[in-house]
């Protein structure tokens, strides 16, 4: 059938990790219903995770990466795909233990496929990609918990990383008052250029640690982040308001203590955007198409190609990422 470029991941003998382009033949990949020319994938700090070996991730090496692909269905032996089709694929087990978008091909079941909507390119798909899709959970999460726009702050952390930017971007756009968290003090302009209106130093989050409760300041709150942040973002959290909660870049664990539940009644709320039904995978990307359609994209990517993927996701790892990597799969 062909051979096509991919981005591999191998194991040396000497328990190394190396990530190289490379051609693979469309014969190698899973058997699966719908064999798809990626056109565009994106990275994601989980792909970094991936590429680096971390078998919590991925299991078995030489592996590709890439959570996330949108392109065109190249063969399909079910009838809701036919030949042509512009689709996207994120999450499941893509990218984690099935070949993923960091190659021209991917052959997947048909249960992971979402036709693209009519308002999204396949490249604006991939801009936003699984960040954006976790992004827009997170904000459907804590609306669906009573967050209204309003004066009070929102506060979002990991601000400038990919569901960070994208979470600033999509609640400011809603009319929330976004309060951004970042490391990156020269980032302040780009924070604000996407919507924020007041950025936020990291180590403000990260003093009062041993304090059981903090001044109540947000009105909800993203968290990209996780460990002791979390646990500040908890405590300081206005009463009845609830935190989404997606992501481990500061650590996986974090301290907690009942006095913002039982004294504010404040909520706690998971996001999973890899595993949930397809069904509300595609509602989530209706919304971004149409009423949740971001103006300003091109304000937050950052376009590369293949070859280009290696040093990217060195940046990722160091916590160094600004915004979306978007990869063309030319
Ligand atoms: P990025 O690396 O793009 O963003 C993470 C951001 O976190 C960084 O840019 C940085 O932002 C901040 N950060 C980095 N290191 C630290 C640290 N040690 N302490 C505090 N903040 C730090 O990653 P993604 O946006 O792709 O993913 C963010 C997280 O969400 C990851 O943990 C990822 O695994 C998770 N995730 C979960 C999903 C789910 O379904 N639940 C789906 C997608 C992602 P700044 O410098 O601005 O502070």
């Amino acid at each position: 059938m062909g051979s096509f470029k991919a981005l591999q991941t191998s194991e040396n003998a000497d328990g190394r990790f190396e990530t190289r382009v490379l051609e693979r033949e469309i014969e190698e990949l899973p058997a699966g219903e719908v064999l798809i020319r990626v056109r565009y994938s994106s990275l994601n700090y989980k792909d970094a995770l991936s590429a680096s070996g971390n078998r919590g991730v991925t299991r078995n090496f030489p592996h590709t990466p890439g959570i996330d692909a949108a392109g065109v269905v190249a063969e399909s032996s079910v009838s809701e795909f036919a030949a042509g089709d512009e689709v996207i694929v994120t999450g499941y087990d893509l990218g984690m233990n099935t070949a993923g978008g960091f190659g021209q091909y991917i052959r997947v079941p048909a249960a992971w496929v979402i036709k693209r909507p009519a308002g999204l390119s396949l490249r604006d798909a991939m801009v936003l990609g699984t960040a954006g899709l976790t992004a827009a959970l997170c904000v459907d999460k804590l609306e669906q918990a009573g967050l209204e726009p309003g004066d009070d702050p929102v506060l979002v952390t990991g601000a400038t990383g990919g569901v960070g930017s994208i979470a600033v971007a999509l609640l400011a756009s809603l009319g929330y008052n976004v309060a951004a968290v970042t490391g990156k003090a020269d980032q302040a302009d780009f924070l604000t250029r996407l919507g924020a209106k007041q950025v936020v130093e990291r180590g403000a989050l990260q003093a009062g640690l041993e304090k059981p409760i903090l001044k109540e300041q947000w009105a909800g709150a993203v968290d990209t982040v996780g460990g002791e942040i979390l646990f500040n973002v908890v405590k300081s959290l206005r009463r009845g308001a609830s935190v989404a909660c997606c992501g481990l870049t500061a650590g996986t664990n974090f301290q907690a203590n009942v006095l913002p539940f039982i004294l504010r009644g404040v909520n706690l709320l998971g996001v999973d955007s890899v595993e949930i039904p397809l069904i509300t995978k595609a509602s989530m990307w209706d919304k971004l198409s149409l009423q949740w359609k971001l103006p300003n994209l091109d304000e937050l990517v950052h376009e590369i190609t293949l070859q280009e993927l290696p040093d990217a996701i060195e940046r990722i790892l160091a916590g160094q990422q600004v915004g979306r990597v978007l990869v063309r799969l030319d």
